[in-house]
């Protein structure tokens, strides 16, 4: 059986384990990015603890890495990252490839996930899925006829940045009220400051925490969050019709305030296409996602 050894990377800590092809998740540990040290520190972290974990499993037969985009997949080269100041141009193949002696795979991480997840998540068995992550940001990944779509040179389709409402916030992508701007954690947090200055920055989760306590100010944040999260799902099933969407990422810890008001706007406005044909679920591996989406990428690429 082959032990693949699974990289996360992401902006604060970066997960590492070894995951063997049935999906089984072993010696799993997790370790702080600290991008500010630069990427040839934080690498030298990340390998030292590789090292350990593949002494722990007794050997590894390749690495697969998940890492936020913009990001080259092949060739493992990192664009301008905005959690990963300074590490544009650095290369995730290289030192492990050297260090290590096995093939290595690199992935943006929602990709990833789109892959885990449609390997043994909610997107099981299906040609056409679409996993979506709303965290600090809104990612996703698309899977069509059972494969990863890949645009142009291999980009990745950037789901999160769909505009929504041109005069929304402006967001780091310069547009203005694209998806992520409107519906992403940080945009509730941002929306609730900005109405209820006084209560200073609390998080999607606080704010959730308080809606469930039937506070009407975090009440209207969770309501709005569900519209402009439907009117997002509804551009993605009235242009790709998918078999299943599947949401993860830690605002979706709260679908139980958000999700069904959501659903409501989605077969309210998608009447061209049979949204009855698209299953709008949560993510059914959301906490092992990352190490097994690091997985994927090697088994997609190299099996
Ligand atoms: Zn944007």
């Amino acid at each position: 059986m082959s032990l693949i050894g699974a990289i996360d990377i992401g902006g604060t800590k970066t997960a590492i384990g070894v995951v063997d092809e049935n999906g089984t998740v072993n010696h799993e540990c997790e370790l702080s990015t600290d991008p500010t040290r630069g990427f040839i520190d934080s690498m030298q972290r990340i390998r030292r603890k590789l090292h350990e974990v593949a002494d722990e499993a007794g050997s590894i037969d390749g690495i697969g890495i998940c890492c936020p985009g913009p990001l080259d997949p092949f060739a493992g080269i990192l664009g301008e990252v905005g959690t990963l100041p300074g590490w544009q141009g650095g290369s995730l193949v290289k030192g492990f490839e050297e260090e290590f002696r096995v093939r290595v795979a690199v992935e943006n991480d929602a990709d990833a996930a789109a892959l885990a997840e449609h390997k043994w998540g909610s997107g099981k068995g299906t040609e056409s899925f679409i996993y979506i992550t709303i965290s600090t940001g809104i990612g996703g990944g698309v899977i069509l006829g059972g494969r990863l779509y890949r645009g142009s040179h291999g980009a990745h389709p950037e789901l999160g940045h769909q505009i929504i409402s041109d005069s929304g916030p402006l967001c780091y992508c310069g547009a203005r009220g694209c998806w992520e701007s409107l519906a992403s954690g940080t945009a509730m947090s941002e929306w609730m400051r900005e109405t209820e200055s006084e209560l200073g920055v609390l998080t999607a989760a606080e704010i959730c925490g308080r809606a469930r306590n039937g506070e009407e100010r975090a009440l209207r944040v969770t309501a709005r969050e569900s519209y402009f999260l439907g009117l997002g799902l509804s551009n993605i099933v009235t242009l790709f019709t998918p078999e299943v969407i599947a949401l993860g990422g830690g605002v979706m810890k709260s679908s139980d305030l958000i999700l069904g008001d959501a659903l409501a706007v989605v077969n309210r406005l998608c009447t061209q296409v049979p949204v009855e044909g698209t299953r709008i679920t949560l993510s059914s591996i959301s906490s092992k996602v990352g190490l097994l989406g690091a997985h994927e990428a090697w088994a997609s690429r190299f099996l």
